[in-house]
Parts: C-alpha cells; sequence; structure tokens
C-alpha cells in the first residue's frame, strides 16, 4: 500500500507556511514503513530538530481504480480515520530552498501514525467534519474538512489520473492551521467530533 498526502489544502495553513494557494492539489508520497498504528508511540529522530505535527483526515481507498471521475470517487471510500503527517520542517525547509524533494522531511520511519477507521455512514456529510489536536490536554489545532480547498473526489479524481488507487491505500487530506513542533514527553490526542480516535506518545 501506499500513502499519499495533500499539502497545502487548508488556506490558513498555507499562509501560516507563506505557501502561494495552489491552483491544482499537491501530492507527495510516504511509504508504508511510515506507519504507526495501534497508538504506538513515536520516537524522536536523531537527524531533526524541528519535528512538527500535521492533523490530517485520512481516507482509505477500498477499490482499485485509475482516471476515476469526480461523480464516482465516492464509491471509492467508506472509511475515514485521523492521523499525524509528522514533518521534519528544518530538512523540508532545506529541501524547499534548494528546490529538491521532501522525502527526508516527510517519509521517514514512523512519520505516519494513523487511528483505527470508521465508517463514513455515520456522517453526515464528510465535507463537514470537525476534527481536533490535543497536546498534553490542551487543544492545539482545529479543523473542518468543509475548508478543505481540494475536497475528497476531487482529490481522488486528480491522484488517479498519474497513480492507480488500490484498495488499502491512504490519502491524508492536508492539514489545517496551527501545525508546530513536538518535543520528548509530549502527548499528542487526536479527535474526529468528539471521538478520541488517536493517541502518540512522543518519545
Ligand atoms: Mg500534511
Amino acid at each position: 500500500m501506499k500513502i499519499i498526502c495533500i499539502g497545502r489544502n487548508y488556506a490558513e495553513h498555507a499562509k501560516e507556511l507563506n505557501n502561494p494557494l495552489p491552483k491544482e492539489p499537491v501530492f507527495f508520497l510516504k511509504p508504508d514503513t511510515c506507519l504507526i498504528q495501534k497508538n504506538q508511540p513515536f520516537f524522536y529522530p536523531d537527524f531533526s530538530n524541528e519535528i512538527h505535527f500535521e492533523t490530517e483526515i485520512v481516507v482509505r481507498i477500498n477499490k482499485i481504480g485509475k482516471h476515476i471521475q469526480r461523480k464516482f470517487a465516492h464509491t471509492y471510500y467508506s472509511e475515514i480515520g485521523i492521523g499525524i503527517d509528522f514533518t521534519a520542517r528544518d530538512l523540508q525547509q532545506k529541501c524547499k530552498e534548494k528546490g529538491l524533494p521532501w522525502e527526508i522531511a516527510k517519509a521517514f520511519d514512523n512519520a505516519a501514525p494513523i487511528s483505527k477507521f470508521v465508517d463514513i455512514s455515520k456522517f453526515d456529510n464528510i465535507q463537514n467534519i470537525n476534527f481536533h489536536l490535543d497536546i498534553n490536554g490542551k487543544t492545539v489545532q482545529n479543523g473542518n474538512t468543509a475548508d478543505m480547498i481540494f475536497k475528497v473526489d476531487e482529490i481522488i479524481e486528480y491522484v488517479s489520473k498519474f497513480i492507480t488507487l488500490k484498495i488499502g491505500d491512504l490519502i491524508f487530506t492536508g492539514t489545517p492551521a496551527g501545525v508546530g513542533p513536538v518535543k520528548i514527553g509530549d502527548k499528542l490526542e487526536a479527535f474526529i467530533e468528539d471521538d478520541f480516535l488517536l493517541k502518540v506518545d512522543i518519545r
């Protein structure tokens, strides 16, 4: 399986990192070695001094597809979860300055903790879902999927022009504003609406 991550999909977040708003979705990949599941801890890597959290709604693909039209995209997923797109911001900044790819900043081991998944039938509209992240009991990031620049079905249409989507692939749909650093000892807790779905201890 592969993990597809959308960048700059919330205007306020693009602004906080001084990035222009994209005219088409921006995406990058993480390998399956990024996954952390079952609330396992994250071990702070020695190659970065600035690991940032980015809290994102994650869509799981349930059917193989290529060139998926937007109107059919909703038939390619039935579950969502929440995940953290861990980013070595110091390394990413250097990559950006040199125009290099982002893998060392985004695709390192354990850079994608994910929650269990919940059926979308639980929600009236997946483009109107609140989610938030608490660190050590204090809310640090708050989003609503209504604020996505590119909606889930547009993302699936766009990505599947280039890459075949397969069962079990995950799409990280972008982070709202409020990203920031984590430090050893922090306890991250992520929620969809009021449901506590993901815990990540930083060690
Ligand atoms: Mg992200």
